[in-house]
């Protein structure tokens, strides 16, 4: 098979651009989060067709053109590229190192093409330079504690085969028969055949990362309180149906509290909106300092919260509950310097002879939180006692 290596580049610019235009015209599509990586990635796939379009036009433009120029656009294009990966995984931006780097495949490309021509130096410079920006875009892939994706695996698998692609063409640098960069040796066709298919293959992988963070994203946003970033109340009903469920089949305790701030309206009125969000933010940083992790902490209503215990039986969430509302009087809570007291009502609930699904369980824990509010706030009633209350009284 003839390789007709400047055809082949010629496409992959052409392929490039339209990629990058496409791209470029619906950034704006995408949430804001992912707007910078996508940026930066539109710029590379934007710089690399005026590169490969360089390299193409070989035997006909000057040599600082096609050989300088073009290896210069072709690293510039490959670390925005490492750089878009980087700032979707919210790493900083290596912009002194990039331009350090630039201008000194600048320098060395220039000085190897008019000082001490070296076709082989040249390959090994840049084949270097790029099997280095690879493996720094694989380590942006593989950075955060994030469990990795299918579409993050498959770009930065595709970036191994970069590498690998980069150290046997610098393997081969002084390959006697590769007299001129466009010669179609075995060599040179795995590399151009590596180069036209990585901006379609990385693309569609990179675009594919960005569809699945858009799904967590909006996965997230379905199952926690925004403010908060607790569960929801929609959420809460699916995890407490399912523990109410587990504990009635492997009968085991489950314990549920709720709990209603005290007078949050006068925050809201004296210190205005924003200091109501702020402690209510606060309000769940306390309440989860008592918490296990296997407890389910949700936001049910504007101050009004549901804590789920799993294998806790009432004496136990009564416990609990006294030392959330004793942390709450423990710790200063202040809006611009001033003190503002949290306090809080609790019903506790727990699923038992007379409990046993979760609409039960949630009314009389209301029940309990609502006598709480009625007998002068700030304290913790059990369900339990309400029951035997009534039952003494008729
Ligand atoms: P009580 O002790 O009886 O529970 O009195 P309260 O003031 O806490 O309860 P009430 O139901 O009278 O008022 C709740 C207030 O919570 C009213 C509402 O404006 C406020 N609120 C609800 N959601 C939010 C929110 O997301 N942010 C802020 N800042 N306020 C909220
Ligand atoms: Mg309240
Ligand atoms: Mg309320």
């Amino acid at each position: 098979m003839n390789f007709h290596i400047p055809t082949a580049m010629l496409l992959t610019a052409i392929t490039t651009l339209i990629m990058g235009l496409s791209l470029a015209f619906t950034v704006t599509d995408y949430p804001r989060a992912l707007q910078v990586p996508i940026r930066q990635w539109v710029r590379s796939l934007l710089v690399s067709p005026f590169a490969f379009l360089l390299f193409a036009l070989r035997e006909r433009i000057p040599d600082w053109a096609s050989i300088v120029l073009a290896n210069v656009l072709l690293i510039v294009s490959t670390t925005l590229l490492v750089q878009a990966l980087r700032s979707y995984n919210r790493l900083g931006s290596l912009r002194a190192w990039s331009v350090a780097n630039i201008v000194i495949t600048l320098a060395a490309v220039s000085v190897m093409t008019y000082v001490w021509p070296s076709i082989a130096g040249r390959t090994l410079l840049v084949a270097g330079q790029l099997a280095v920006l690879f493996v720094f875009g694989i380590a942006a892939i593989y950075r955060p504690a994030d469990q990795v994706t299918n579409p993050e695996r498959m770009v930065a698998s595709f970036l191994v085969v970069g590498v690998l692609v980069m150290i046997l063409r610098m393997t081969y640098a002084s390959d006697p028969l590769m007299t001129t960069l466009l010669d179609s040796t075995p060599m040179q066709s795995i590399v151009f055949t590596y180069g036209a298919l990585m901006p379609v293959i990385a693309t569609s992988g990179f675009l594919l990362m960005c569809g699945q963070r858009l799904n967590k994203d909006l996965a997230r946003l379905a199952t926690l309180d925004p403010l908060t970033e607790v569960f929801n109340r929609r959420t809460m009903t699916d995890l407490a149906n399912k523990a109410v469920a587990a504990s009635k089949r492997h009968g085991r305790p489950l314990s549920l509290l709720i709990l209603d701030i005290d007078h949050f309206k006068r925050i809201n009125d004296e210190f205005g909106h924003e200091a109501g969000d702020l402690a209510l933010c606060r309000f769940v940083e306390l309440v989860r300092e008592m918490l296990r992790s296997s407890d389910v902490v949700a936001r049910i209503g504007g101050e009004e919260f549901v804590v789920l215990l799993p294998d806790t039986d009432q004496a136990s969430a009564a416990v609990l509950a006294e030392r959330i509302r004793q942390h709450l009087h423990a710790t200063e809570f202040t809006v611009s310097g001033w003190p503002v007291p949290l306090r809080v009502s609790i019903g506790v609930g727990s699923i038992g002879p007379e409990v046993s699904n979760l609409e039960s369980l949630l009314r009389e824990a209301d029940h309990a939180m609502y006598e709480a509010k009625r007998t002068g706030r700030d304290r913790v009633v059990l369900a339990a006692d309400l029951r035997a209350a009534s039952k003494s009284e008729s």
